[in-house]
């Protein structure tokens, strides 16, 4: 059973020496008298930035989450799982993993679909997306949206949902490639390179002359400050994500005077919150929008276990272009 694990706590950005692929055993049978337990062969590993901040040692941080990985049932004595079922969940970064009790798992309901998807779209990054802009953020029909990270997984989804709701949506991202992709496969209205741009609040009161309602932020940063600047009255900011911050010692510091005098409400969230139905209506909703075409999706795909760590430093210097996913096997 190849696995990937931590070597030591990180500091700083992460490099592929921090970790190491390790050949461990697996016993191919499910532990005697366990009625919940499941053996599961995993098929696709999900990199997300996220993981970064468990490289750290927070002993009381109750945020910890392991990571979501599409997998095909071996053997099971759980009443909902059969040998053969597909599902996604919390499993590990290796080939073969035993769960005791498979709460954090999902049936995969979708199989014309590649399995690849329930890392991206039909994931977790998807759900964030939908649940950070209708339930947070709130965004409706003709209001003006910004997202950061666009390209990304959570990104590309925020954008292409805001867009069917009728708003009007800019997106920034760290290549012009992906702010070509932006702009010609995922339709935004316009998008900008973060990198080249010398001054951003200029570049954000160029693509909002009236200012921003809505900020579904992936990056944190002077990225959000230049925005709370330039955001309209009784806006709102859904606080997804930090990724500017993750590898920093000391963190930017944002002016949050600005919420006051414009009654700005700025929220986070947990994904984690919007498992169960929830889950359930999303996944209907974006399958229907794929099949229809409403929704496209980029996906970074590497293959095999080797090639993980690199995977996962890369997000921090944007090496993705969408969803990064290492595939270790395919059925
Ligand atoms: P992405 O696919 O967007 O990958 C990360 C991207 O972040 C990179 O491609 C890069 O794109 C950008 N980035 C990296 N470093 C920086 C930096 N210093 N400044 C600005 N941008 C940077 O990842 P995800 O879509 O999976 O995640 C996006 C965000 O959502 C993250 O902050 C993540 O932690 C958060 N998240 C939150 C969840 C929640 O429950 N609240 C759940 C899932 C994700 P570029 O080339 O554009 O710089």
């Amino acid at each position: 059973n190849r696995q990937v694990i931590l070597k030591l706590y990180v500091t700083g950005y992460p490099t592929v020496d921090d970790m190491e692929v390790v050949t461990g055993t697996v016993r191919l049978a499910l532990p005697p008298g366990s009625t919940t337990a499941i053996l599961v062969k995993n098929l696709y590993l999900s990199c997300d930035p996220y993981m970064r901040t468990r490289m750290t040692r927070h002993a009381d941080d109750p945020n910890f989450v392991p990571d979501y990985v599409p997998g095909k049932v071996v053997l099971s004595a759980h009443p909902d799982f059969k040998p053969g079922d597909f599902l996604w969940g919390v499993t590990g970064w290796e080939e073969y993993s035993l769960i005791p009790n498979p709460v954090l798992c999902n049936k995969i309901n979708h199989r014309e679909f590649p399995l690849s998807y329930y890392t991206g779209v039909l994931g977790v990054p998807g759900l964030t997306a939908y649940a950070g802009l209708f339930e947070v953020a709130k965004a409706k029909k003709g209001e003006y949206v910004f997202v950061s990270a666009a390209a990304g997984a959570v990104g590309q989804i925020v954008g292409q949902l805001a867009m069917l709701t009728g708003c009007y949506v800019v997106g920034s991202a760290g290549s012009d490639e992906k702010v070509n992709l932006l702009k010609t496969k995922f339709g935004f209205d316009d998008a900008f390179n973060y990198k080249e741009e010398a001054d951003l609040n200029a570049a954000l009161k160029r693509c909002f002359p009236e200012g921003i309602d809505v900020y579904f932020d992936n990056v944190g940063g002077a990225t959000l400050d230049a925005v709370l600047r330039r955001m309209r009255p009784r806006g709102r900011v859904a606080v997804c994500g930090q990724v500017s911050q993750y590898n920093l010692e000391r963190p930017y510091g944002v002016d949050l005077f600005q919420l006051v005098g414009k009654h700005i409400r700025m929220e986070g969230f947990l994904v984690s919150e919007y498992g169960g139905e929830y889950y359930r209506r999303f996944e209907e909703e974006m399958a229907r929008h794929l099949r229809e075409g409403k929704v496209v999706c980029v996906e970074d795909i590497v293959e095999g276990i080797d090639a993980a760590p690199a995977a996962l430093v890369g997000l921090f210097a944007g090496r993705n272009v969408g969803k990064q996913v290492v595939a270790i096997a395919r059925e």
